[in-house]
């Protein structure tokens, strides 16, 4: 499931190809997906401009010349293609059309961006720009990991109190906007703090020390993903899926990767997740 850095990624794979230019015409192939899909998608989304490419947790929004923003949700399996498009020595011409092409962009330089999702658990809506705020996807959204809003004086308030493990509360899209279960346990086990610890019993300390573990692990995911960037024209144009190395997501049984720990990942399932931890450097 792509979490805020994969989708950061397919947001800069996509910059190039939608930011500033004109979607000449817009095929939405079925009424829904997660979700029904707005009325008259295609024809709102036909001879418009992309004026900017944005992003919030992990939605990406295609603000629109027509004062509306596309926003579009990626779901457990949704892949965005780029074809036809000349980016360096790379040219993937049109691949022919696949069962689960759901939506399809043509660019006014002969691009095309599709949107393929096998299992139907990804959203695209319209809203006018300005309502975008109150959007009911948006509305409930705490602030962004990477933005100024988030920072210790923000989560030591939030997470004051708080009965529920450390990990539930990271995932809470209420507390903080895109943090999803890898990149939970990575920040967990590089801060040493178990995920079975109750939010409100984490010293202010180890919160104030987590804030910038938090952005480092993104940030980090984020520039693995730009690499990846550099890889996709040579593959099939797919964007946002990379190849990333986790000191503890899905690492059960394996050595503990903290220095001087002798310790080894052990994985339990919390709220119906699991957690990769080392019970050794993790307290
Ligand atoms: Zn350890």
């Amino acid at each position: 499931m792509p979490e805020l850095p994969e989708v950061e990624t397919v947001r800069r794979g996509l910059l190039p190809v939608m930011e500033g230019k004109l979607i000449k015409l817009t095929a939405v192939n079925r009424p829904d997906l997660r979700w029904p899909l707005p009325d008259r998608m295609a024809e709102r989304l036909t001879d418009v401009r992309v004026t900017a490419l944005r992003r919030r947790s992990k939605y990406i929004l295609a603000d629109l010349s027509t004062g509306e923003t596309l926003i579009i949700h990626l779901g457990m399996s949704g892949r965005i293609l780029i074809s036809g498009h000349q980016v360096g020595d790379f040219h993937h011409d049109h691949p022919a059309p696949e069962k689960h092409d759901h939506v399809v962009f043509d660019m006014e330089d002969g691009a095309r961006v599709t949107f393929n999702d096998a299992r139907r658990f990804g959203h695209m809506d319209l809203t006018t720009t300005k309502d975008l705020e109150d959007h009911w996807l948006i509305k409930p959204l705490g602030p962004e990991p990477l933005g100024n809003a988030f920072n210790e004086d923000y989560l030591t308030d939030r997470l004051r109190g708080r009965n529920t493990p450390i990990k539930t509360a990271l995932l809470d899209q209420h507390i903080i906007a895109g943090l999803g279960n890898i990149y939970v346990c990575e920040v967990l086990h590089r801060a040493g703090i178990s995920p079975k610890r109750k939010a409100g019993q984490v010293s202010k300390t180890r919160v104030a020390q987590m804030v910038p573990i938090i952005r480092d692990v993104l940030r980090e995911a984020i520039q693995a993903g730009g690499s990846s960037l550099r890889d996709y024209r040579q593959t099939d144009g797919e964007l946002g899926y990379f190849q990333h190395t986790f000191r503890v997501y899905d690492q059960e049984g394996q050595p503990c990767k903290t220095h001087g720990c002798d310790g080894t990942i052990s994985r339990i399932v919390q709220s119906g997740r699991s957690s990769f931890y080392c019970a050794q450097c993790q307290r």
